[in-house]
């Protein structure tokens, strides 16, 4: 298979409302002693594609282009009186081109730009910018990074922190921690003292734990950011 890196489109150039089938073109192409028809994609007035030239082979279209590109003609292009060059496509030539360069681009991962035959030639065809319509198609992603976001864990520690001290766990922890000694402190029994004094230990490494890891976790997600 040849290098494909560029789509060029032209206009077949017929007046504005006349249908020309793919039948009409290769017959002119081959009067021009072309061996048939020089593009490869027909987008008639109606918007259905036809298939011209294969792929496979060099189209007759653009010279000193044709090697690696792929040639792309909508019915039209000219007014009615064939007297001056006319963007006349349809709306559904206009979505069909869009789509059948998206289809391109997707098999052929080289196509780098779609130019129109007038940015090569001292040529109306195809009687609009084509450059400048579908230049954004094929525009660098300027965020190529995936957007991340922080881990759900961490949202909910940070969510929780920012809680009035009655509803969050952290703070609950922290009070917990210091109320249970006191409480021990009321009872003259020292076992119950060393118990309350235990569980109040416990809470004060939950808040600890809590803490360090939400600290941890957010630099984590930083660092992944
Ligand atoms: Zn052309």
């Amino acid at each position: 298979m040849r290098k494909i890196d560029e789509i060029i489109v032209h206009c077949s150039p017929t007046p504005e409302g006349r249908d020309v089938t793919v039948k009409t073109i290769d017959k002119w192409h081959k009067d021009r002693g072309w061996k048939g028809v020089g593009y490869h994609w027909i987008i008639y007035r109606n918007g259905t594609v036809h298939k011209g030239r294969a792929e496979n082979q060099i189209g007759a279209h653009c010279k000193g282009h044709n090697a690696h590109s792929i040639g792309l003609c909508y019915i039209g292009g000219m007014d009615t009186a064939m007297k001056k060059p006319k963007d006349t496509r349809t709306t559904a030539q206009k979505d069909a081109i869009v789509k059948l360069i998206l289809e391109l681009k997707s098999r052929y991962h080289g196509i780098e730009k779609v130019s129109g035959h007038r940015d090569y030639a001292a040529k109306a065809c195809p009687s609009y910018d084509a450059t400048t319509e579908y230049k954004d198609i094929f525009k660098p992603n300027p965020n190529p990074k995936p957007e991340t976001e922080l881990p759900d864990q961490v949202e909910d520690v940070i969510e929780d922190a920012a809680k009035p001290a009655k509803e969050s766990k952290t703070n609950w922890f922290a009070l917990l921690a210091g109320l249970l000694p006191a409480i021990g402190q009321a009872f003259s029994d020292w076992r119950v003292q060393i118990v309350m004094l235990g569980i109040g230990a416990v809470f004060a490494a939950g808040v600890l734990y809590r803490l360090h890891w939400k600290r941890t976790e957010a630099r984590k997600a930083q660092k992944v950011i």
